[in-house]
């Protein structure tokens, strides 16, 4: 057992064990068995039918579908990388087995008014499609439990089946914690219900095995029960899990089978126009994450930590692809970090995501390529990258033109501006020739604040210290 996993008590050492059921809202406009709209934020019961409110008459009705029987896939797993430590950049690879995948409907919500001592229901998410996911219980900290969850949302949003947006109910976990001591039986579990961030899937579970092992190591015994995050991340009592006796499922008599099939059996008596070919969809899935991160690595030799970053921002990877195949010479390197850092940021600033970017790849480009051969500088890169943002329509030249943000390359122009910065400046120049020549970093200074930084700095230099030296001559 590798020592990360183990915990001290007061007693000794403790393992953890954790296994999740994750409920990712489908990413559909409509619910599973009703056309009812699916929309977040919308007013309470809105995007309800009579049949989604189970009203007599509607069939099949008044209960939860699921396939939890028969879930649509089963025995699967999830390698994912898990960062042990945040200073070493390289990742552990770990293994989750995946018990099973089951489509079933979301429930409404109910609303309690403390006031009114009154409990209102919302049913717009009554019948939503939901495909609910069991781990088995493969991991032993928070921070594997973390990680796993984001490479899931990660691959949710690629595919293209859930938005993944924890804050907005639309991926919902419930973490299976117990604790043991090494070489002993897994303990009991409890269930931390509906958490709703990477971040208190981490902080949840290592408050909850803490919690255990003070339980237990003080007489105590851990009992089976559910329990949700309260405000102050501690974990509290919900509802105890042995109550809720028998769910009662029977099949569902309105409802065809769904009958999935390969290439192997697509001559078989399968009626194939209601059946679906799993290999077709197979064959229609984007490159899935972790594919990209190491082909990105092999096609423009670049670092799988910046191969991970561009990956899991959605969309960033794309765009970083099409740039580099937009720029005729691939400086890989100043490309990475100008997606990653400059256009991130503007991004961020704005709350957008890279697929609500208002800016066309072509104008991208267009910048990138001004940088990259000197017609800008980063600083006016910087510049027209807000100013496009911001929703500026001209083209990328002509904002170069009318803001004056070429760079200024001629040997005859810089010297203009040097001559200038001289003439105005004896003072600074009599120190230099006399006794320090690092007040030629000031002169530097203005020449730069007159030209509005167009000067590439190098060449500005240079042409100072030659007029200086021209001056010490005469
Ligand atoms: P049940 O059939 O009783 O609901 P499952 O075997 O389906 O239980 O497990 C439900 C969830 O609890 C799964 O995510 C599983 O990984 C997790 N789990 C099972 N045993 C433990 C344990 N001892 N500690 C933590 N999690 C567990």
């Amino acid at each position: 057992m590798a020592a990360r996993n183990v915990m001290k008590g007061k007693t000794g050492d403790w393992l953890a064990v954790i296994g999740l059921e994750i409920h990712a809202q489908i990413a559909s406009h409509s619910k599973l068995f009703s056309g009812s709209k699916v929309k977040f934020m919308a007013p309470p019961n809105q995007l309800v039918s009579f049949f989604d409110a189970a009203l007599p008459g509607t069939l099949p009705a008044g209960y939860q579908i699921t396939q939890q029987r028969k879930p649509i896939a089963s025995n699967g797993h999830l390698l994912f990388n898990v960062y042990d430590d945040v200073k070493r950049e390289k990742p552990r690879r770990h293994r989750v087995n995946i018990k099973q995948i089951q489509l079933e409907q979301d429930s409404g919500k109910s609303l309690h008014d403390e006031e009114k001592q009154q409990t209102l229901v919302d049913l717009n998410r009554a019948g939503v499609g939901l495909m609910e996911l069991v781990t088995e219980p493969d991991m032993s900290n928070g921070k594997e439990a973390a990680a796993f969850v984001q490479e899931l949302q990660t691959i949710l949003e690629r595919i293209g089946t859930c938005n993944g947006k924890m804050a907005e109910g639309a991926l919902r976990v419930d973490a299976n914690i117990s604790v043991n001591k090494p070489g002993e039986p897994h303990g009991v579990r409890t269930e931390v219900k509906n958490i709703n961030s990477v971040r208190f899937v981490k902080n949840a579970i290592e408050y909850e095995i803490r919690r255990q092992i003070d339980v237990l190591e003080s007489g105590g015994t851990v009992v089976m029960e559910t329990r949700s995050l309260d405000d102050t991340g501690c974990t509290i009592p919900m509802r105890d899990k042995e109550d809720v006796l028998d769910y009662r499922f029977m099949p569902e008599p309105n409802l065809p089978p769904l009958v999935l099939y390969d290439d192997t059996t697509i001559n078989s008596t399968i009626c194939q126009e209601k059946a679906i070919n799993v290999d077709t969809l197979r064959r229609r899935m984007p490159e899935l994450p972790e594919d990209q991160r190491q082909r990105l690595t092999e096609d423009y030799g670049i670092t799988y930590s910046n191969a991970v970053k561009l990956v899991n921002e959605e969309g960033l990877a794309d765009l970083f692809e099409q740039l580099c195949t937009a720029s005729s010479r691939k400086e890989t390197k100043r490309l990475i970090n100008w997606c990653l850092i400059d256009i991130l940021k503007c991004l961020h600033q704005r709350n957008l995501t890279v697929k609500q970017s208002p800016i066309p790849v072509e104008k991208l480009s267009d910048i990138f390529s001004s940088l990259q051969s000197g017609e800008i500088s980063a600083k006016s890169a910087q510049k027209l990258l807000e100013l496009l943002f911001d929703g500026d329509s001209r083209s990328v030249s002509e904002i170069m033109d009318v803001e004056n943000l070429r760079q200024i390359t001629s040997e005859e122009e810089v010297l203009k501006f040097c001559t200038k910065a001289v003439n105005e400046e004896p003072d600074l120049v009599e120190v230099y020739q006399s006794r320090n020549k690092k007040v030629i970093n000031k002169l530097m200074g203005i020449v730069q604040m007159k030209s509005k930084g167009r000067i590439e700095p190098q060449l500005a230099k240079r042409i100072m210290e030659e007029l200086l030296e021209r001056r010490r001559r005469r």
